[in-house]
């Protein structure tokens, strides 16, 4: 599975429908101080779930719609879309049943945002367990941002094992396991409560 295309709507600085391809290789992104670098990272992290403003160098999610220049109104709405190849069929369980998986996800202001997968409604949790299961995300150590490779040297042994747990592929499975364990909690306390129920009618 691998990136192919990005297409940003109205997100921070990118206010016109833009394209980037990203093709095989490395890829990189140049230009003067302020151009929209950090942006462009930014927006792929937020197609892949992020969920806190601040990580987005935000005051509020709605921060990250275009906020309007000297010659251009504010938009209402951004949207960010993510292009993944899967023609290997590599993508995680669920998600395998087609070529190409298109991610999007879109934001109105004061109303939230919402993700859909190939065009269908999806949650946020689905997104995140879809890129965790691939082994990267909107906090993976696959997105090295400004001042990571210092904070990483400087982790402690139980943060970095996070580091090799999702090299290895297995950080999706931990996310599960939580859930699966929240459900088991809500079960026995369900149980208690029925047999608290029979106790009182015999
Ligand atoms: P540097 O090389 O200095 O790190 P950069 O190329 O990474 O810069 P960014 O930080 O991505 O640049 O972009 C900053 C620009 O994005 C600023 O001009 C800022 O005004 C603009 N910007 C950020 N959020 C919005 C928004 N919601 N609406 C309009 N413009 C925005």
């Amino acid at each position: 599975m691998k990136f192919t295309k990005l297409r940003l709507l109205g997100f921070k600085s990118f206010v016109e429908p833009m394209d980037f391809i990203i093709e095989t290789g490395l890829t990189g992104v140049v230009g003067p101080n302020g151009c929209g670098k950090s942006n462009l990272v930014e927006s792929l992290r937020w197609v892949m779930g992020e969920n806190s403003y601040k990580n987005m160098r935000a005051s509020g999610m709605d921060d990250v719609i275009f906020a309007g220049s000297t010659n251009r109104p504010a938009r209402n709405t951004a949207e960010v879309t993510v292009h993944l190849d899967n023609s290997d069929r590599t993508a995680p369980a669920g998600f395998n049943d087609s070529d190409e998986l298109e991610i999007s996800r879109r934001i109105e202001r004061e109303s939230g945002s919402n993700y859909r997968i190939n065009g269908k409604d999806a949650r946020a949790r689905d997104i995140q367990l879809l890129f965790a299961d691939a082994s990267t995300g909107s906090r993976s150590p696959s997105m090295v941002g400004q001042g990571r490779i210092g904070e990483i040297i400087s982790q402690k042994p139980t943060q970095r094992r996070g580091l090799l747990e999702e090299a290895a592929g297995i950080s999706g499975l931990h996310s599960r396991r939580h859930e699966a364990e929240l459900r088991l909690k809500a079960a026995e306390a369900n149980l208690e409560r029925l047999e608290d129920i029979m106790a009182q009618i015999s």
